[in-house]
């Protein structure tokens, strides 16, 4: 039995409330051309622009509301997925979400973090220690592939603190700067799992109105993801300086070179993913460019 036994034709897309993916998600989403009318008890928002309303909720109950059916995809962190589908895992359940395409931003690591003090030699000194985390079931595997046992002391929250407290010896936690774990006496010393961002939906395809819907979007969010840090690089040099100039792009993507007054002038035009600095761009000219131009892309449709 499938749920599209449910006669909806809209897509729903589950997004944090608030907190650190609430705003990046909605500029997102707003940029592949969603609109919506905010509701009063902002929970739900009627998609204008096009059938997909959002549902806003805490990032914890994105994986579940996709496993049931209730939304269609969600913008969650990879941690919060990855705990959630390994813990089904362990409890024998089979898997009911999975990860359709990583966004770009959102960025941190669940990483094991010891005391200042403490001297790293590896996993094997973390035998019956207790380690306080928010993402039990990621901790376990990992120490199971590990061959440790030490006890995991699960916490909902303020995990950095734990070891000041006398709770645990250790933490597993999200670290991006490392400021936290610093602030609290703590310095990551292994990394379990690189997180970011992603766009999660459900095992099964979609069927109907809905699989053009998601097809449709998918296709605008690649599109979104590959021009946020992308730029368009046009100048004009003589065709002897192109074999100089083109080892300066690595990062361009299908440069285009066009003939411009006679055979020996090209203009040409590459999509560049890096930074395009001053630097990059007085090297580029020492070697050769003239008229250089860096422009911003609006919208890219492959
Ligand atoms: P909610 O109220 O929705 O449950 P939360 O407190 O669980 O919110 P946030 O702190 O807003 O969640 O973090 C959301 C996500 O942001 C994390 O799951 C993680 O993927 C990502 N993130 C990026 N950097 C960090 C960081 N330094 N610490 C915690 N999360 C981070
Ligand atoms: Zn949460």
């Amino acid at each position: 039995m499938s749920m599209s036994i449910e006669p909806r034709d809209r897509l729903r897309i589950a997004i944090q409330k608030s907190g650190r993916l609430a705003d990046p998600a909605r500029a997102l989403l707003a940029s592949c051309g969603l609109s919506w009318r905010e509701s009063r008890d902002r929970l739900f928002c009627y998609g204008e622009a096009l059938p997909i309303d959002l549902l806003l909720v805490r990032d914890d109950d994105i994986p579940g509301l996709i496993a049931d059916g209730v939304c269609d995809l969600g913008v969650v962190g990879r941690n919060v997925l990855c705990e959630q589908d390994t813990e089904r895992v362990r409890r024998g359940e089979a898997s009911a979400f999975r990860e359709l395409r990583p966004l770009g931003f959102g960025g941190c690591r669940l990483a094991l973090a010891v005391p200042d003090g403490w001297e790293w030699r590896g996993a094997g000194q973390l035998a019956g220690r207790r380690i306080a985390t928010s993402y039990p079931a990621l901790l376990q595997q990992w120490l199971q592939e590990q061959g440790i046992a030490a006890e995991v002391v699960t916490l909902t929250g303020s995990v950095e603190i734990a070891p000041r407290l006398g709770q645990a010896d250790l933490v597993c936690d999200l670290v991006s700067s490392g400021a936290t774990l610093a602030a609290n006496q703590l310095k990551p010393v292994a990394t379990l799992l690189e997180s970011e961002a992603v766009l999660a939906g459900p095992v099964a395809e979609f069927e109907g109105e809905r699989a053009a819907l998601a097809e449709m979007l998918l296709r605008r969010l690649d599109g979104a993801v590959r021009t946020r840090n992308s730029r368009l690089l046009m100048f004009q040099a003589q065709r002897s300086a192109i074999p100089a100039l083109l080892p300066l792009l690595p990062d361009a993507e299908e440069p285009t070179l066009l003939q411009v007054d006679g055979a020996d002038r090209l203009a040409l035009q590459a999509l560049c993913h890096g930074r395009l600095t001053w630097q990059r761009l007085e090297d580029l000219k020492r070697a050769g460019a003239q008229g250089l131009m860096v422009l911003p892309v609006e919208s890219m449709l492959a």
